[in-house]
C-alpha cells in the first residue's frame, strides 16, 4: 500500500494501543486495512479469516493471524476476545456474476455478522465497524444509467439487491439496534465498488475493474485484440480506490457518526469508459463484443457524498484513471508470475460486469 496519503490526523480519536481485530483479514479490503493499521502503529492487531493463511492476499508475521469460520459463535467469541476495536469485513461476496448466482451463500453471511455483533458486545468492544454496501439501495432508484447519486435515505422503502443486499441491509439494521439497545458503538460504511491491487482478479468473484484489467492484459499479451463486455457497456458505476476505502473506514470509525454513510467515489463512469481507460494504460485498442444476456445488476449507480463530507470533512478523491494504473500494474505482474498470488477458489466464470 502506498504511504503517501498517510496523515495521522485522520485517526485522531482512535488509540493505537487498543487491541484491534479485522475479520476478513485474508481478503482484499481486510488485508489492506491490516496493513494500514500496522503502518499507523497499532501494536496489537488480529486478523481473522476462514481461508488458510497461505491463501490470504496479505499476511504479516507481527499480526495475530487466526483461521476461524465466524459462522460459528465460538469462533466469533475467539475472534473478539480482548479486542477494543472490531472491524467486521468477512462476507461471502464477489462481482455481479457471483452474487446473482449465489444468493443463499451471500445471505448466509448473516451468521458471521450476527455472531460478531454478539461477540463484540460481550467483549465490551469500544467500536464496531461494519462493511455494508451500495447494494442496500432500492433497485427502483437505479434504473437509469444517468442516475441521480444515491443518498443514504434511498435505502428505504427497502428493495435492495436480492440476496447479498438484503443481508447487508438487515445487518446494518441489527448494528443500529445493538447500538440503541446494548450501547455498542457501531459505525456502518456503505462501500461503493472498491478496487485496487492485492485482490481477486480471476476465478469468478472478481469485480469489473480487476476483470477489465485482466482481460485487457490477456488481449495484449495474446495479440487477440478483442474483449467481451457484459451488457451494452453503458451501465454506470463509481469505483473507489482501496487507499480511499481504508482511509474512509478509519475516519468513520474514529468519528461520532452513527448513521450508515456512503463511502464511495462520486466519479461516475460507464463500463465502456472504464474499458477505454484500461486500453489507454495498456496502449492497445480492442474490438468490443457485447454479451447482452449476462448478469448486469442495476443500470446506474453513483455515490452521493454530501453526508460523508458533512460528517467527516472528507470524501474519496483518488481519480479512477490513477487507481486503475496501479491496479493494472499489479495484475500484470501477477499474470506474468501466476503462482505468486492466490485467486478465488470459486469456479471460473467469465466476468466483465458492473459490480456490487
Ligand atoms: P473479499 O472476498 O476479498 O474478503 C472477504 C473475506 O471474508 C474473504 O477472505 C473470506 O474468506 C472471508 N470470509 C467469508 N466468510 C467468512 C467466515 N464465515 N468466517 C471467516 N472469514 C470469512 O471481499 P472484500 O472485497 O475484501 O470485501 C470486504 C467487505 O466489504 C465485505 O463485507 C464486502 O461485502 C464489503 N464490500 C466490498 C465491496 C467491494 O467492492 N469490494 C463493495 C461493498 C461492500
Amino acid at each position: 500500500m502506498s504511504k503517501d496519503w498517510v496523515n495521522e490526523d485522520w485517526v485522531n480519536g482512535l488509540d493505537v494501543t487498543t487491541p484491534t481485530v479485522v475479520t476478513g483479514g485474508g481478503g482484499f479490503i481486510g488485508g489492506h486495512l491490516v496493513a494500514q493499521l500496522r503502518s499507523l502503529g497499532f501494536d496489537q492487531v488480529r486478523a481473522v479469516d476462514r481461508k488458510p493463511v497461505d491463501e490470504w492476499y496479505q499476511h504479516f508475521d507481527d499480526v495475530d493471524s487466526q483461521v476461524l469460520d465466524l459462522g460459528h459463535p465460538d469462533a466469533a467469541r475467539t475472534a473478539a476476545e480482548g479486542m477494543g476495536y472490531v472491524f467486521h469485513l468477512a462476507a461471502d461476496m464477489g462481482g455481479m456474476g457471483f452474487i446473482e448466482k449465489n444468493k443463499a451463500l451471500c445471505m448466509l453471511s448473516v451468521l458471521s455478522s450476527t455472531n460478531m455483533l454478539v461477540a463484540a458486545r460481550d467483549a465490551d468492544a469500544q467500536r464496531y465497524f461494519y462493511a455494508s454496501s451500495a447494494c442496500v439501495y432500492a433497485e427502483d432508484k437505479q434504473t437509469d444509467a444517468d442516475v441521480t447519486a444515491l443518498r443514504e435515505a434511498d435505502a428505504y422503502p427497502a428493495m435492495p439487491e436480492d440476496g447479498y443486499g438484503w443481508e447487508k441491509l438487515f445487518t446494518e439494521r441489527m448494528a443500529r439496534h445493538f447500538s440503541e439497545d446494548f450501547g455498542l458503538q457501531t459505525r456502518v460504511a456503505r462501500y461503493h465498488n472498491v478496487y485496487g491491487p492485492s485482490g481477486t482478479y480471476d476465478g469468478g468473484r472478481e469485480k469489473a475493474p480487476a476483470a477489465i484489467c485482466r482481460k485487457v492484459i490477456a488481449a495484449k499479451l495474446s495479440g487477440r485484440h478483442e474483449i467481451e463486455i457484459w451488457g451494452d457497456g453503458e451501465q454506470t458505476r463509481s469505483f473507489m480506490y482501496i487507499d480511499d476505502c481504508v482511509e474512509g473506514t478509519l475516519r468513520l470509525t474514529a468519528s461520532e457518526c452513527r448513521k450508515p454513510v456512503n463511502v464511495g467515489s462520486s466519479e461516475m463512469v460507464t463500463i465502456n469508459e472504464m474499458v477505454s481507460m484500461c486500453e489507454k494504460i495498456a496502449g492497445v485498442t480492442l474490438e468490443r463484443r457485447y454479451k447482452l444476456d449476462a448478469p448486469l445488476g442495476v443500470r446506474g449507480r453513483n455515490s452521493d457524498n454530501e453526508l460523508i463530507a458533512a460528517e467527516l470533512g472528507w470524501e474519496p478523491s483518488i481519480r479512477l484513471f490513477d487507481g486503475l494504473e496501479r491496479t493494472y500494474a499489479w495484475i500484470y505482474d501477477q499474470m506474468m508470475s501466476p503462482s505468486s498470488a492466490p485467486s478465488s477458489a470459486a469456479p471460473q466464470v467469465p466476468v466483465l460486469s458492473a459490480t456490487p
